[in-house]
């Protein structure tokens, strides 16, 4: 038994002061008022946090960041550029890429992720000799970076959509299919949970999925986490529109893919019957702010859908930032410039974002609190930063970044320690992954 002090700990309705943690084979086993350590505990400055979910990730989106055209550019000539790089990934290049990339993660506080994985096979055709290599890859990049994985494997099979119909998959995109639903089911059911990995399903998009499909994905699913990209862009909602004469989340909803397992991402440009449909089957809400605001994609109606009832996760989806917390108060800001009111989100529910919340939409519901019988994932952020000096512990997420952890905990193993991850330079492993990906270009 290992036992932790913490300076101010968020027990769930807002930070205690003097809370001693005992952790035992990576669960907690005790949680107690004690105003000073105990002999032996590990001492933990500032407020203590459960460990944050990252509920939408696509890892090797990291490769992108900075590499914005000077003129911006819209969504779709960041996706032309998104696909070059996925062009050049083989699961090698992919398996350091992710590493890195989930180490950067673990570095702000992420001791979940959800891997909305899509990039299932070889450049130019065929099939790697285990058909699931690429996931593969993620799996042992999420065990060397520390963290646990929700592995949202995605179902890629049509080129896009118009207003006449499903397009035919085009170059890179042949990677991302397994030809159609049947197809992706048979390749995921060959890949087995293991400590550390829990399999989710994921529609990439009614763009990406026929809608004849989606069911298949549903009932693949089968009660694990299933995640899609919904109404990112008004162009979506108006193929959609066109062709099946109602809106995405009209289409999922037809297909019985909304429901309390589900994660609708970004939720971006919703009709009121869309949000009332999300809430009342208790389909979550996965909001990206920064990725949102990078590619301009319009701020989603987040708070209406919480009180609607549809539970709100975070994500930093193509990683222009990795920083959770900065996630959250991005999601504040957002909401505060549409709406003119100040304070739409109390601090507490955007710590359930990052932590209980997050943790449910990928399938870990004995994860996000500290409490007995709760996986042991401790975040530390520091109260004595340039940002954060002065600021009183319950309004923290309002002020801390990323840079103010200091010590993470994955089930009890101590990932991150004065600010360093067990893995050493991160800065390095990332450049050496995303650097050799540029230079063939
Ligand atoms: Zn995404």
């Amino acid at each position: 038994m290992t036992g932790y002090w913490c300076e101010y700990a968020e027990l769930g309705a807002g930070p205690v002061s003097g809370v001693r943690v005992v952790e035992e084979a990576g669960w907690i086993v005790a949680v107690d008022r004690a105003a000073t350590p105990g002999p032996g505990d590990t001492r933990l400055a500032g407020l203590v946090l459960p460990g944050f979910a990252n509920a939408h990730s696509h890892a090797f989106h990291r490769a992108l960041r900075g590499r914005t055209p000077e003129r911006g550019g819209s969504f779709w000539t960041w996706r032309r550029q998104m696909y070059a790089v996925a062009e050049r990934l083989d699961p090698d290049g992919y398996l350091a890429l992710a590493r890195a990339t989930y180490a950067e993660m673990v570095l702000a506080g992420v001791t979940c992720v959800g891997e909305f994985h899509y990039l299932h096979h070889p450049a130019g055709g065929g099939r790697y000799a285990d058909p699931n290599a690429m996931s593969e890859a993620l799996v042992q990049a999420a065990a060397d970076a520390g963290l646990r994985l929700t592995l949202l494997d995605t179902c890629y099979v049509a080129g896009g959509l118009t207003g006449s119909g499903y397009l035919p998959l085009d170059g890179v995109q042949e990677r991302f299919s397994d030809g159609d639903a049947d197809g992706w089911a048979r390749r995921v059911s060959l890949l087995t949970e293991r400590p550390g990995l829990r399999t989710g399903a994921a529609v990439h998009s009614v763009r990406a999925v026929p809608a004849a499909q989606l069911g298949t994905v549903a009932c693949a699913a089968a009660g694990r986490p299933l995640h899609v990209h919904l109404s990112e862009q008004p162009a979506e909602n108006e193929a959609c529109l066109a062709f099946h004469g109602t809106t995405p989340t009209g289409l999922l909803a037809a297909a019985n893919v909304l429901g309390a397992t589900t994660t609708a991402v970004h939720a971006t440009h919703l009709t009121d019957d869309d949000v009332a449909a999300l809430g009342a089957t208790g389909t979550g809400t996965c909001a990206c702010p920064s990725t949102e605001a990078d590619l301009a994609d319009g701020v989603g109606p987040f708070r209406r859908l919480r009180d609607a009832g549809s539970p709100l996760s975070l994500g930093s989806d193509q990683h222009a930032t990795i920083d959770l917390i900065g996630e959250a108060r991005l999601l504040e800001a957002h909401e505060q410039l549409v709406t003119g009111q100040r304070g739409p989100f109390r601090p507490a529910e955007l710590v359930d974002a990052l932590t209980v919340d997050g943790h449910r939409a990928l399938g870990w519901p004995d994860a996000g609190r500290i409490a007995p019988g709760q996986r042991a994932d401790l975040v530390a952020v520091r109260l004595d930063s340039p940002r954060t000096a002065g600021c009183p512990p319950e309004q923290l997420i309002r002020a801390a970044s990323a840079a103010d952890v200091h010590t993470v905990l994955v089930e009890g193993r101590v990932v991150v320690a004065d600010g360093r991850h067990v893995l050493g330079d991160v800065g390095r492993l990332l450049a050496e992954a995303i650097e050799p990906l540029w230079a063939s270009a």
